[in-house]
């Protein structure tokens, strides 16, 4: 199928050429036409299977249907919300590369960014405008956005915007918004929360699935290594430097935790940046250009951090600490294998850390393969009721091009601490 039999227009299909898109992925093939037909849509896709083309193209042709280009200034018709600023940004892009072609205007409301810049933005008026919840509901306070234009309304990964407790603020601005409108919602998850919200905003909506909900891309290959909370960082150092990966995604825990494992990496010789909510908008925009354009090899991120980053082809993603909530390990690995491409995820998991692989293992209803020999000390993964792992051998490894620190004669990661360095083939001893 193209994306002419679609129904898209003429601009809108220059505009996908010149991305070079030839074929509608999954989503897109499905909501598209219901969303041209005005029905709400309820869409249970990933990031990565190209929902945002799949929202936006449409979109943006329901408000050409409408559009007067004597309106001035301009109303806002079209509102889209999403959990992060990174993603606003990239939602932001989208409309602008797929509108490329037509004269809608449209305006990105985050945190972080000047409020006075946005009150101008605003009262020069736009067709669009992309928010997160919280800067979105000050200007509605103060009164610097008038919402009552709304014809279609997108909520973006609302399951990780539900999850980030946004939900008072969405309630606050769809309370806003008309009633009559056109409401889409895309998530990644289907939680009775997030059931319970499309109950209340959607009307008649059709149910469109791409990949079944808590299922991780295929094209993404896993592997769990079992080691001491410690010896992690050595590991993780060893892992980057001998396999010479350019481009990893490291989650942490905490913005502490981020801080200091970016310190220590660069310590160890990598070239790695920090992306968490502490940081200013400025130094979380540098941070991912640094990683997307090369500059730096590893990006350390919290999880509400790296929500909806899209860096293209991106081929190791490590979780350094295992999520504390199960769904995370589909968002953080969802970063990479996207659109086609394949991709690895590497989780470092600690004994204190069983009871959470335990969780992933029964939320994805299958064990993760585990490393048998990491060249540390073995560590046992047990949990009391946990039924027995599957132990991958050597193929599985060889599939992540991944050479264990043991087959290294004599290495050594650089810099690393004496006690956590990978023990070699002259060194047999289990002990520390
Ligand atoms: P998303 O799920 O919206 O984050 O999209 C993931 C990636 O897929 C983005 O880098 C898009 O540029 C890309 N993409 C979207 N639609 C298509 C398509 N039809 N063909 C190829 N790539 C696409």
């Amino acid at each position: 199928m193209s994306f002419a039999a679609l129904g898209l227009s003429e601009e809108l299909l220059k505009a996908i050429s010149t991305q070079g898109y030839t074929t509608p992925t999954p989503v897109q093939k499905q909501a598209i036409p219901h969303i041209l037909a005005g029905k709400d849509v309820l869409a249970g896709a990933q990031t990565g299977t190209g929902k945002t083309a799949g929202f936006t193209l449409p979109l943006l042709q329901r408000l050409m249907e409408g559009h007067d280009p004597h309106q001035k200034p301009r109303r806002i018709r079209a509102l889209v919300l999403v959990p992060t600023r990174e993603l606003a940004a990239q939602v932001f892009e989208s409309i602008k590369t797929y509108g490329a072609h037509l004269p809608l205007t449209t305006e990105m409301i985050i945190g972080g960014a000047s409020i006075n810049m946005q009150i101008r933005q605003l009262q020069r008026g736009c067709d669009i405008v992309v928010a997160t919840t919280g800067r979105l509901c000050d200007h509605m306070h103060e009164r610097h956005i008038n919402l009552n234009s709304v014809e279609m309304l997108v909520l973006d990964e609302a399951d990780r915007m539900l999850d980030m407790g946004f939900l008072p603020d969405i309630k606050r601005i769809c309370g806003n918004l008309p009633k009559q409108r056109q409401t889409l919602l895309f998530s990644a998850t289907y939680s009775s929360q997030i059931k319970a919200l499309a109950a209340q905003l959607l009307t008649n909506p059709i149910a469109v699935e791409v990949a079944k909900p808590n299922i991780t891309s295929e094209n993404v290959s896993e592997l769990v290594y079992g080691i001491a909370k410690e010896n992690k960082r050595a590991l993780l150092s060893y892992l980057i430097g001998s396999n010479n990966w350019q481009q990893v995604l490291v989650f942490v825990r905490t913005k502490h935790g981020a801080d200091r494992l970016e310190k220590q990496l660069t310590m160890d010789g990598i070239r790695s940046a920090a992306l968490h909510g502490d940081k200013t908008q400025g130094a979380r925009t540098k941070a991912l250009d640094f990683f997307k354009n090369g500059k730096v090899s590893v990006l350390v991120a919290t999880d509400i951090a790296a929500r909806g980053l899209d860096i293209d082809a991106l081929p190791h993603v490590v979780n350094y600490d295992l999520p504390q909530v199960p769904e995370d390990y589909i968002h953080r690995i969802g970063r990479t294998g996207r659109a086609g491409s394949s991709g690895a995820a590497i989780s470092l998991v600690s004994p204190e850390e069983s009871h959470l692989l335990f969780e992933i293992e029964k939320l994805l209803k299958r064990h993760l393969p585990q490393v048998a020999d990491t060249g540390y000390e073995v560590v046992s993964l047990k949990v009391a009721d946990m039924p027995k792992k599957v132990v991958v051998k050597e193929g599985a490894k060889k599939d992540l091009r991944h050479t264990k620190p043991s087959d290294k004669k004599g290495y050594v990661a650089r810099n690393q601490a004496p006690n956590a360095r990978p023990k070699t083939q002259g060194s047999r001893s289990r002990s520390r």
